[in-house]
């Protein structure tokens, strides 16, 4: 049989040169003289079955299977040795090809070996598996030296033991036990390991538990304390609201109401005043005509009696009595004429004042219509610039239009430390620049300043922990600013068009203004769109620009541009407030000018109507005193006819001859008559106007007096409504502020929390004090045991599985074992048997007769027990094996090879100089009972004996023709026996 088909080695040894061997025989014999290389052979064989062990392959290193060089042959680097099986038998069971080449390669500079079956890369292991399978180990039957044969006698029971193993195939076994106690132990380990851990974890379970169970109970109780509490919370925060805004308008309400009440208040005590100080100069007037009245009066009074007493001397001197009542007569007509004139013309005069003073009226009257209306469209626009101001300010107080996040951080301003605020808070921006800095700076606007990073985390965590949005943190602590440097900043100043930078336009307190370098420090603002392309190129488009109508250009040349939608933005808002309260300012003061003008018009209209009046009287008494006149001047025209028989006219002799002294003296009179009237008349209208004006004062007073204890009314109304709103306002923020402490929640998170479970406030109240006290009386409490002990539970649990399951494999390895030994001494029973059967036959043949058996020296321990042999050589009594000679020894061991060999076929048997101690008979003897074995196992002898190399079917020479290298030659019989015996 042909097992091994052939042998490739280069670089092995002294195999310098890639070698080839072909066995195309069952029995091969190799001949060669001593160090020539033939033993190398068996080397390449073992070395390419995965052999580790340099020793084994007679070196020190596995370097030294590398051919290390010769006198003309440099060092290599690479071992490579190929051996190639016939396989159709499948003497490799586990695999399924007729043939199998097992390679392996060694490389000196990694020190590393390669395995490859039929080409492909293995690994060492699944070489030696398949080494097993075919018993081509080192310590096998298949590779036989001299010295292992010779050994074997020699040998203790237990050593030679290991033959009959590799015989019974227990090898395999033993190979696979020792990996299953291997893994039992190791499994052992793991299950001591295991068992410790779990003694530690059970150690500490219990009071894990304990902890676990007290704390899930605070847990539970905190919660429904929290429930129960939000619930409250956010109830009572609702229930504050909703006051507060009714409180609120209340509170609008009146201050409405006060704001009225008290204009008509001051309005009064106004118009008091005036007529206070209006009265005291009428005072001063009125004295003045009545001293002139006085001086009238006796001024007339005087010029009565000197008429008297000049009528009187008249009287003396006049004889003629009819004379003298004609004179009289006279000088009465002459006086009535003149008071007639006098009427006349005042009369006159006064038709032509009141014409006058009518005029003046409806003008003054038109006047204050104007103002009236004037003041009314005042009044209107300034109550609608007062809607604007409070709406805008409603807007500010309530953060409406801001981003979530942003209002939130803001609402809770009072509990979050470090809030400054947000950006659009702290800056101002002058008209001019508001469109262009609204194009900049948007959502910017909403930033939150920050007084540090570490209160921007609380604030974040605050979001995050609500769900209630996000926002843009600027903390100033780390804020660095965005920066054009010093002489682009110079060059462009003195550009076209340059109005400023952003972060200085805009103004904000120093303390802030790392805040606008940080935003806007790289803004320039222009006038116009020509003027930013100028710029943007002379800075080669590095930084932004903005125009004042807000277009712009961005860094890398972008332009942004075109017409916004008014954005309510809050700088217009705060401008617009501004606008709207200078606004008011100047409405208000517009009031107050045209209520003055308006009250002064009223007094003129007073007086003028006064005077109207008076001069109406006037004008109605003179017209009576015309009338008495008249008639008076009948009479005296009659009396006189009757006397004198004439009328009585201008150009009578008599009436031109009246005493002129008297007639000038009534003429005196008479002016000042109506001196006396117009004075008369002037006090008559000023007494009228303070008559008017007292009863007004009078009236004023009353109402004063009325209006003010409405006016305190309606102010201590408020002020209880004040304290209330203010009240309720504090008890929302302080719950606000619980919510937010006590439960990390925004009212808006607590909102969808909200239980409806508050019916009746005292249970509540008494199960939220149940709650608090049983917390209490839990005192320290470590919550994060719950989920400790969860932990380690679940990994008590896991590792008494894993407990379990190591035993279990342990009670399966075991059983493998067991298993295994029983196979093992079945199968070496059985060997030992079949050997003894065929052993007594094979040692007479190789003896020439004589008998031999194989002994257990343990029989009740067959896996472990030694071997012995019992021979009985022809003629011989042996009780002592050492006693044999070398030959017999050798004889003995062969025997037992060849009992072996027939129970036990292998495929491949290597025999290196076994037969060097037999004599020539018996050599002839040995290599016949070989070929009685080649129809089933493959022979390769390394031999110097004739006898074997004649019996070979064919020979091979091993040479060394170049010095150190190894060259292989078929060769004949003849030139095997030269080469022999070159020795
Ligand atoms: P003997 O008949 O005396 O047993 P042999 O023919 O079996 O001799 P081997 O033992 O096979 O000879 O060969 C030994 C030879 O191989 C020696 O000459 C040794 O120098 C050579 N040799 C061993 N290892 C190397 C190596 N790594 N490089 C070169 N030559 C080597």
């Amino acid at each position: 049989m042909i097992f091994l088909k052939r042998i490739e080695a280069v670089g092995f040894k002294s195999f310098a040169e890639h070698t080839v061997l072909n066995y195309d025989f069952a029995m091969t014999g190799v001949v060669g003289p001593n160090g020539s290389g033939k033993s190398n052979i068996t080397d390449a064989i073992m070395w390419a079955l995965g052999e580790q062990s340099s020793k084994s392959l007679r070196g020190n290193s596995m370097e030294d299977i590398v051919f290390s060089g010769s006198a003309d042959r440099g060092s290599q680097n690479m071992a490579e040795v190929t051996l190639v099986f016939d396989n159709s038998k499948r003497a490799f069971s586990s695999l399924d090809y007729n043939e199998v080449a097992i390679t392996r390669k060694y490389f000196k500079n990694t020190k590393e070996s390669e395995f490859f079956i039929n080409g492909s890369k293995v690994r060492l292991k699944d070489v030696q598996n398949i080494a097993l399978e075919t018993g081509l180990t080192k310590s096998s039957l298949a590779i036989i030296s001299q010295g292992s044969i010779s050994n074997f006698v020699e040998s203790s029971p237990e050593q030679r033991r290991r033959l009959f193993d590799e015989a019974a195939g227990v090898a395999t076994y033993k190979k696979r036990k020792e990996e299953a106690i291997r893994k039992l132990l190791h499994t052992q380990d793991n299950l001591a390991r295991v068992n410790d851990i779990i003694n530690e974890i059970e150690r500490k379970l219990p009071s894990l538990k304990r902890q676990s169970k007290k704390a899930q109970e605070y847990k539970e109780k905190f919660d429904e304390l929290k429930e129960i509490e939000v619930s409250v919370l956010v109830q009572d925060i609702e229930l504050y609201s909703k006051r507060s805004i009714e409180l609120n308008d209340q509170k609008n309400e009146i201050k409405l109401k006060i704001d009225s009440q008290k204009m008509i208040v001051d309005e009064k005590n106004l118009e008091l005043s005036k007529l206070n100080s209006e009265n005291s100069s009428k005072d001063k007037e009125s004295l003045k005509l009545n001293d002139d009245f006085r001086k009238v009066v006796e001024k007339i009074s005087k010029l009565q009696v000197l008429k008297m007493n000049l009528e009187m001397n008249k009287q003396n001197s006049e004889i003629n009595d009819k004379e003298s009542v004609v004179k009289n007569l006279i000088t009465k007509s002459k006086e009535i004429e003149i008071k007639l004139n006098t009427e006349k013309t005042k009369i006159e005069k006064l038709v032509e004042e009141k014409a006058q003073n009518e005029n003046n009226l409806k003008s003054a009257l038109s006047e204050k219509s104007m103002i009236t209306n004037e003041l009314n469209s005042i009044l209107k626009i300034l109550a609608k610039t007062e809607n604007q101001i409070e709406e805008l300010n409603q807007k500010k107080l309530s953060n409406e239009g801001l981003f979530e996040g942003v209002r939130n951080i803001l609402d809770n301003k009072k509990v979050l430390p470090g809030i400054i605020g947000q950006v659009q808070e702290l800056i101002h921006v002058d008209k001019d620049y508001e469109v262009s800095i609204s194009s900049i700076l948007t959502s910017g606007l909403q930033n939150i300043v920050v007084n540090n990073a570490e209160n921007v985390k609380v604030a974040i965590k605050f979001l995050k922990d609500n769900r209630a949005g996000h926002a843009t943190f600027l903390p100033l602590d780390i804020l660095r600013a965005n920066q054009i440097p010093n002489d682009i900043r110079f060059a462009v100043q003195n550009l076209n068009g340059f109005v400023g930078f952003a972060n200085e336009v805009i103004k904000i307190e120093k303390k802030y203004q790392i805040i606008l370098d940080y935003l806007v420090g790289t803004y320039i603002l222009v006038e116009d769109y020509d003027s930013a392309i100028e710029t943007a190129k002379m800075i080669k488009y590095k930084y932004n620009i903005v125009t004042l109508d807000g277009q712009r250009i961005l860094p890398h040349g972008a332009i942004v541009g075109g017409s916004r939608k008014k954005r309510t933005s809050f700088i217009n808002d705060n401008s617009k407030l501004e606008e709207l309260e200078s606004k008011k300012i100047d409405l208000e003061k517009k009031e107050l000018e045209l209520k003055e003008k308006a009250s002064d018009v009223d007094s003129k209209i007073n007086v003028l109507r006064e005077v109207i009046n008076e001069h109406n009287i006037s004008t109605g008494s003179a017209r009576q005193t015309l009338q008495q006149l008249n008639e008076e001047k009948y009479k005296i025209h009659d009396e006189y006819r009757i006397i004198t028989g004439k009328e009585l006219d201008g150009n009578d002799e008599n009436y031109k001859s009246i005493d002129k002294q008297i007639i000038e003296v009534i003429e005196k009179i008479s002016y000042n008559e109506t001196e006396k009237e117009k004075v008369q008349q002037q006090i008559n209208i000023l007494n009228s106007l303070k008559e008017k004006s007292n009863s007004r004062q009078n009236e004023l007073f009353t109402q004063i007096q009325e209006e003010s204890k409405m006016l305190n009314a309606l102010r201590e109304n408020y002020s209880q409504i004040n304290s209330d709103y203010s009240l309720i306002i504090e008890r929302k923020a302080t719950s606000i502020e619980r919510l937010s402490k006590d439960y990390n929640l925004t009212f808006e998170s607590a909102l969808s929390l909200k239980q409806n479970i508050i019916d009746n406030e005292d249970e509540i109240k008494e199960r939220i004090n149940k709650l608090r006290s049983d917390i209490r009386l839990l005192g320290n409490v470590n919550l994060e045991s719950i989920v400790e002990y969860e932990t380690e539970q679940s990994r008590f649990d896991d590792l008494l599985t894993q407990s379990n399951d190591i035993k279990d494999s342990i009670s399966n390895l075991n059983e493998a074992i067991k298993d295994m030994d029983s196979q093992m001494i079945i199968q070496f029973k059985q060997i030992i048997k079949d050997v003894n059967a065929s052993l007594p036959e094979t040692f007479a043949r190789l003896f020439g007769g004589g008998t031999a058996s194989i002994v257990y020296t343990n029989p009740d321990d067959v896996l472990d027990s030694g071997i012995d042999i019992k021979i009985a050589p022809p003629g011989k009594k042996i009780s002592n094996l050492h006693l044999l000679s070398g030959g017999e020894k050798s004889l003995v061991a062969l025997s037992v090879l060849f009992s072996i060999l027939k129970v036990k076929p292998i495929p491949l048997v290597i025999l290196d100089e076994v037969e060097a101690p037999l004599d020539v008979a018996n050599v002839e003897r040995f290599a016949k009972y070989i070929k009685t074995f080649t129809d089933n196992t493959q022979f390769m002898i390394v031999t110097h004996r004739i006898g074997t190399m004649e019996n070979c079917d064919i020979l091979f020479g091993v040479t060394m023709q170049q010095k150190g290298i190894t060259k292989l030659v078929q060769i004949k019989l003849v030139e095997a026996k030269k080469l022999s015996n070159s020795n």
